[in-house]
């Protein structure tokens, strides 16, 4: 043991964009209940893209950040789900 707190920790997806903390959120959008209206690609520039119809995350992995968040919260079909990568927990949209 290193005695370090985050040793045994992968880090290697995590880049937070500001430097605060080493957590990886997962961003997903449910494809049966997207309706392809782009809203978060608007809210979350580079986040997202519409292809077919469909809205799909740029990356699954991602460093927490407000746009992702906004973006599930903008979705009127709550079609986006970001949750925390390791646990699983639920970050946006609100319940
Ligand atoms: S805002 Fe929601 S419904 Fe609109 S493209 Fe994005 S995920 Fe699909």
């Amino acid at each position: 043991m290193s005695g370090r707190p985050d040793a045994d920790r992968d880090t290697s997806a995590a880049a937070p964009e500001s430097g605060a903390g080493t957590q990886t959120w997962r961003v997903r959008v449910d494809a049966t209940a997207c309706m392809g209206t782009g809203i978060c690609a608007g809210v979350a520039p580079g986040r997202f893209r519409v292809r077919d119809g469909v809205s799909h995350p740029t990356d699954e992995f991602v460093p927490p950040t407000q746009q992702v968040v906004d973006a599930a919260e903008s979705c009127p079909l709550e079609a986006i789900s970001v949750t925390h990568r390791d646990t699983g927990a639920r970050i946006a949209p609100e319940e």
